[in-house]
């Protein structure tokens, strides 16, 4: 890659964004397979863990194993394979610890831009420290594992009269640390799997928790602890083990997944029949567990060792499904007529989707409009060179893809390298590519965002696969140079209708 720059802004090779599980994964492949390159990580927050260290409501967990949300690379050795947010981070920060990547890290800097010149095929980053001081940093290489929500604000809808609600009203990405709720009445308004986590854990300490949801979720109990892998690890090591039940789980995942997509009507027998065998005979798992969609048109939620249907089951929590006609001084009235009374309402509505850690993009001084860009293997933009994006999946754990991402990304740098490039850009070459939103799911959270979110393909690379096996094929395995534009600083310059004269240099002095 290049040599530093002389001018007063600092250049690294590679500059990533963000400290989270992705972050820490991409610095630790990038370390490791790519040893001569100068990177830093930039943080808004000034702490590792990202999610994990930003959510502290009660109970926060994994819905997902952590055999397949742990890295590739370090195995997940705790008993518990559905783990506490705090054992995530520490699991996340360790990583981060034990190889040095901590210390590379510049917390308390948000990525407000990023512009591309194409004369001299680098990125200037503008960072914005908290008090408003802005730096810029050049990079040969962006890399995105900013998460894909915003961090300052949830998503809550505009309830009539909530503001003369007078007992506390909270949203679970901003948890006070302080907050009472000892033999208080809780409702937690929503359905998603921060509902069905919080719901049973403040059931344990609050007077009453009533779930209060408009419409159902597909809810399934896993158990907490994955007896395979803890017999395999002492029978096998630890290593081993891992590989053995990530790929286990890998199976698993993708088997019910792909079920749920063909014998939806199956799916939801089975499902079904899960809740009724964990509910009280009699209970109306119709009203409140048998969604209108299939399974997996929005995320299935997991409940370790059958958590919530046994508060619900003791009578500790209850589930309403109503719509909400307004709030008033003591509590909620619903359409249907019954009012709930509450000292605490916590809104579990959800996150506002944010891409690419809303930063903007420029490339020589144009605006890039993500939502007219195509995503290529689910990790790069269509026309935006050297930028690469880590998300995970929506219907399996992130970091099965995160993995991915970082060693198709090495490898991409490791060609560059050998073929002398600076430059590489995926351009569409196939003018029947058709356009698909980015994710099928129905979610709210989703729908909400689709317009400001780039496109998908409707054929390979463009096209955001869901499949780990086959992304495994083709991001580890498959070529880095298909409908991909490589180029060299000085062509780049010519095309951008600079001078070459001053690039011949920076071309010169390429890897
Ligand atoms: C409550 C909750 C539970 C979840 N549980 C699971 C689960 O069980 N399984 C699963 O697979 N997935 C789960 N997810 C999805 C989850 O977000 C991922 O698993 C994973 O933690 C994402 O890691 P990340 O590093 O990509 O993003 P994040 O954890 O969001 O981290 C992004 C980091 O980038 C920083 N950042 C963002 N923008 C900028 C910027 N402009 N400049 C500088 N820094 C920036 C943020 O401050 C943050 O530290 C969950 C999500 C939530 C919200």
């Amino acid at each position: 890659m290049r040599l530093a720059s002389t001018a007063s802004t600092e250049h690294l090779d590679v500059l990533i964004v963000g400290a989270g599980l992705s972050g820490i994964g991409a610095a630790h492949h990038l370390q490791r397979k790519r040893p001569g390159d100068s990177w830093a990580i930039v943080e808004a927050r000034e702490a590792i863990g990202g999610t994990w260290d930003l959510f502290r409501y009660p109970g926060i967990r994994s819905d997902s194993d952590m055999h397949t949300l742990g890295y590739r690379f370090r195995p997940w050795v705790e008993q518990k394979a559905i783990a506490d947010g705090d054992s995530i981070l520490r699991y996340v920060r360790e990583t981060a610890r034990q190889a040095g990547i901590d210390e590379r890290i510049r917390f308390d800097r948000r990525v407000v831009a990023a512009a591309w010149s194409s004369a001299e095929a680098r990125w200037t980053v503008t960072v914005e420290s908290g008090a408003g001081e802005r730096e810029t940093i050049t990079c040969d290489f962006l890399w995105m594992c900013s998460g894909y929500y915003r961090y300052d604000q949830g998503y809550t809808p505009s309830f009539p009269g909530i503001e003369r609600f007078g007992g506390e009203v909270i949203h679970p990405q901003h948890w006070p640390e302080d907050l009472d709720y000892a033999g208080k009445r809780v409702v937690v308004i929503g359905s998603g799997a921060t509902a069905v986590t919080l719901v049973p854990a403040m059931a344990t300490d609050a007077a009453k928790v009533t779930m209060l949801q408009r419409s159902p979720t597909y809810v399934v109990s896993v158990p907490g602890e994955d007896a395979v892998a803890n017999w395999l690890r002492r029978a096998v090591g630890e290593r081993r083990a891992y590989a053995l039940v990530r790929w286990k789980n890998v199976a698993l995942q993708s088997f019910f997944y792909r079920l749920s997509r063909r014998r939806p009507r199956l799916m939801r027998k089975v499902i079904r029949r899960g809740a009724v065998r964990a509910l009280p005979p009699g209970y109306d798992v119709d009203t409140h567990f048998n969604p209108r969609y299939n399974p997996w048109d929005q995320r299935v939620c997991l409940v370790p060792d059958s958590d919530l249907f046994k508060a619900l089951a003791d009578g500790s929590a209850e589930i309403v499904t109503d719509t909400i006609a307004g709030f008033d001084e003591g509590g909620i009235e619903l359409e249907s007529g019954r009012r709930l009374e509450a000292d605490v309402v916590v809104t579990a509505t959800g996150l506002n989707l944010l891409f690419l850690g809303g930063a903007q993009l420029t490339i020589d001084g144009e605006e890039v409009d993500l939502g007219r860009r195509f995503t290529y293997k689910g990790m790069m933009l269509s026309g935006v060179p050297n930028l690469v994006f880590t998300i995970g999946y929506t219907n399996a754990s992130w970091t099965l893809k995160a993995d991915l991402v970082a060693e198709y990304t090495c490898r991409l740098l490791n060609h560059m390298q050998a073929g002398g490039y600076d430059v590489c850009a995926p351009e569409v070459s196939d003018p029947a590519l058709g356009e698909e939103p980015l994710l099928d799911f129905t979610s709210g959270y989703v729908l909400r965002s689709l317009a400001e979110l780039p496109k998908q393909g409707s054929k390979e690379p463009w096209k955001l696969r869901q499949n780990y096996p086959l992304d495994l094929c083709s991001l580890r395995h498959g070529p880095v140079d298909d409908q991909m534009r490589f180029g060299r600083a000085a062509e780049e310059a010519i095309n951008s209708g600079e001078s070459a004269q001053g690039d011949a240099a920076l071309a010169g002095s390429s890897a």
